[in-house]
């Protein structure tokens, strides 16, 4: 359901349209719920607030003086959260792509377009990526 997603999902989804990609939101049958997905494609994005999944030098993770440690626990619950669903999703052969929410609040169509090569790149590597699954027996 489009229509549940935070202000800068639907900002990209919005963009993702407008290049004429086709994606499904909220995929509940993926672990962590991936936001936008294309399946096709076994890409999955995560739209992530920076505050909450701790952006790496954006202003917008800083922590205020009003943050307790019941809030940093919490921080550091979600980016753990995020490393176990991305590692699941890799094992399973998916990629997986962060869209920060500054990312998105300040060029839209960039992110949309860096979606788009993320597809076009998966598309190409492809074939090579199957022959270099780690399943293959070695020498
Ligand atoms: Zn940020």
């Amino acid at each position: 359901m489009i229509s549940q997603g935070t202000v800068p999902e639907l900002s990209l989804q919005r963009a993702l349209s407008a290049l004429g990609l086709e994606f499904e939101a909220h995929v509940r049958d993926l672990p962590g719920t991936p936001d936008i997905v294309f399946s096709a494609d076994e890409i999955a994005v995560f739209v992530h607030g920076c505050y909450w999944h701790r952006h790496e030098n954006c202003s917008n993770r800083r922590t205020s003086g009003t943050d307790t440690l019941k809030w940093m626990q919490r921080h550091r619950a979600t980016v753990a959260r995020d490393q176990r669903v991305t590692a699941e999703l890799v094992r399973r052969d998916w990629w997986v792509m962060v869209a920060w929410e500054c990312e998105i609040r300040e060029d839209v169509s960039a992110v949309a377009l860096r979606s788009k090569s993320f597809i076009e790149i998966r598309r190409r590597q492809a074939p090579s990526m199957t022959s270099l699954s780690p399943s293959r027996t070695s020498a």
